[in-house]
């Protein structure tokens, strides 16, 4: 049985919603709410979405 992924795969171009960059078939990405980030991206995707959780040592606020 022989399948051809490589058509099935290329149908659909996925982008990073960050980056813009297209996520290719095989590569790791994280798909959270509602955003696609690639690895590359993914530090600042964090920052943002950790932003509420964010403290600065010796200038906590308290949550
Ligand atoms: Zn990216």
């Amino acid at each position: 049985m022989k399948l051809h992924f490589s058509h099935r795969i290329r149908r659909h171009i996925l982008l990073c919603t960050l980056c813009g960059r297209e996520i290719a078939p095989g590569e790791e990405y994280w798909a959270c709410n509602g955003s696609r980030v690639c690895a590359a991206c993914l530090l600042d995707f964090a920052k943002q979405e950790f932003a509420a959780c964010r403290q600065t040592r010796g200038k906590e606020i308290p949550l």
